[in-house]
Order: structure tokens, then sequence, then C-alpha cells
């Protein structure tokens, strides 16, 4: 239970059912200006970007349910011009739960399989000391407009570019880009809170997160501003200081399967010890090794007898 409530305390993830139990009642909405007519919002759950001109608002995720007339609010407070599309970058609730509200406003847009994922309900995890289980969305909160690849909205002056990466953080992310205004919205496939959640019960994997952000590394001007899935603004050399630290992590415990150790004996031998510093509260170091030796080795059920 104490890992359950860590999740909740962090704001990360969280089951649409244990949200219901979180307090969102003094969560305060923080608009800052990124850059050009990007705006982000911080709240509970993963940042939200907005696209904001004379065309109306674009936001990308959309948090919790609970929080959907402070996210209102706050847009309100930019400007007086409605909402004309969201974007979800994956199907996790803590970056969907205000689709149902939003989308008696503006269409919702996204990949196939978030649509897929909302609808069915279904597992999240590790495969190993994080699972969650989640309902069914409701049928309004289910995007309506979904593509396989990527989509480009027209709006504001701005041409907003969702893109696929298949299997990072899930099976259904992808990364908006902002060209005029240069930024660029990286979902969960880049956080800042540590080392990262890679959700592989929804299809999620190290090596598809490292490709992932290494692709969009390779098309992004150097100063170009970061928006992550969770945590402040951020610049390319942070992302290029996370991308060094997947590889390496990725590379130890690909190097000790090799040679042939099992989990437990990559947990003895300290691993990732000379990554701790990324080691966080709802991804510690145990739990990230856990979730690369799930991904590396296709098990779904490497777990580290410590953990309860
Ligand atoms: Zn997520």
């Amino acid at each position: 239970m104490r890992r359950v409530w860590i999740l909740l305390a962090a704001c990360i993830f969280a089951s649409s059912s244990a949200a219901q139990d979180q307090d969102f009642s003094k969560v305060q909405m923080k608009v800052s200006k990124v850059a050009g007519n990007v705006y982000m919002l911080m709240g509970a759950g993963g940042n939200i970007g907005a696209s904001v001109g004379d065309d109306g608002i674009v936001i990308v995720d959309d948090q919790y349910a609970p929080l959907a007339d402070k996210i209102q609010a706050a847009l309100k407070g930019i400007t007086d011009k409605p909402v004309r599309f969201i974007i979800n970058t994956h199907y996790h609730p803590d970056h969907t739960g205000g689709n149902e509200y939003f989308q008696k406003q503006a269409p919702i847009i996204a990949q196939d399989n978030v649509r897929k994922r909302l609808e069915s309900g279904g597992g999240g995890g590790n495969g190993g000391s994080i699972h969650m289980d989640f309902k069914p969305a409701p049928h309004d909160a289910l995007p309506i407009i979904t593509f396989d690849h990527d989509v480009t909205v027209h709006l504001n002056g701005e041409d907003i570019r969702a893109l696929y990466f298949p299997a990072g953080h899930t099976d259904g992310d992808s990364i908006i880009f902002f060209p005029h205004s240069n930024v660029v919205h990286m979902g969960d496939d880049f956080v800042t809170y540590g080392f990262p959640f890679i959700d592989v019960e929804s299809g999620g994997s190290i090596n598809g997160m490292i490709a992932a952000v290494q692709q969009v590394i390779s098309q992004l001007p150097p100063d170009v501003k970061v928006i992550p899935g969770h945590g402040p603004v951020s610049s390319l050399d942070d992302v290029r200081a996370y991308l060094g630290m997947l590889k390496e992590t990725r590379d130890a415990v690909q190097k000790a399967l090799q040679d042939g150790k099992t989990l437990d004996q990559m947990n003895q031998a300290k691993l990732l010890d000379p990554w701790k510093k990324y080691s966080g509260e709802f991804v510690t170091e145990d739990i990230f090794l856990e979730t690369l030796y799930n991904s590396l080795t296709g098990q779904r059920t490497g777990k580290l007898i410590k953990h309860n």
C-alpha cells in the first residue's frame, strides 16, 4: 500500500479509481509561457501544453478529471477563445482524465492505440513491483479522431504535429512538435523526476524509448524548449543527459544478461548504483532495474524478492 500511496503523492500515475481518492481541491494550476504562442499548465498529473492564438486553443493532455474546471479557468485566464482540439500524448489517466469534459468542447485526437487502451481498460505496469488496473474509459472520453503514424493541426499560424513513436513509455506515444514556436511536448518519453516509468505491460520498452528520444533530439534545433511529461520546461541538453542515462543503464543490464546474471544477482551487485541520482520516489533504482530486466528479456515476472 505504501507504494501506492507514494504514487499518488507524487501525482505521477494513478488508476482512475485511486485518482478519485486523491484530494485535488488544493491543486493549483500554474500557467507559464514557454515560447512563441505555447503555454504550459502544471497542476497534478502530466504537463499540459497549450497553443494559444487567433484561431483558439489546442491543448496537449488534460490531467485528471477532477481538475478539468481548474484547467478551463486557467485557459480562460490566457484567452477567451475556444478550445479547438485536444491531443493526448498517451492513454494514462494522469494525461487523459479530462477527456470527457473537454470533448464536449472540441474533438480529441490521439494515436490508434490510445483509443484502444482507453476503450478496453486493462493493466499497466513494469512487469514487477508496479501494477495498476485501469477501468475502461467512458465513451465520451475516447478520442474521436485517431491516427496511425502522424497528424498535423494547422491553427494559430502553427503546424502542430503529433508524431507516433512505437513502444516507448507505452505502445501509443506521440511527441508533439510546435515548430514555429520552437517547442516540443515529449509526453512521458521524457520526464525529469529521475528514472522514467516504462509501462512494459502496455507495450512500452526501453529500446523504443531510447529510439524515440534519439530521433527527437536529431530533429530539433539546439535552442528548442522541451515540455516534459512531468517536471519543469527543459533544454535539449537535459534531454541528451537523460538519453545518456537510458543508454548506459540499458547497456549495463544487457551486459549482465549476457553474462548470465539473474535479476537478484544484478540487484545484489547494485548494478545501477552509478546512476542512483536518478532514483526517485516513484521509480526507484530497484524498480528501474526490474523494468530494464523485464523489457530486455520480454519477461513480465521479474520482480525483486525484497519487494512486497
Ligand atoms: Zn504516462
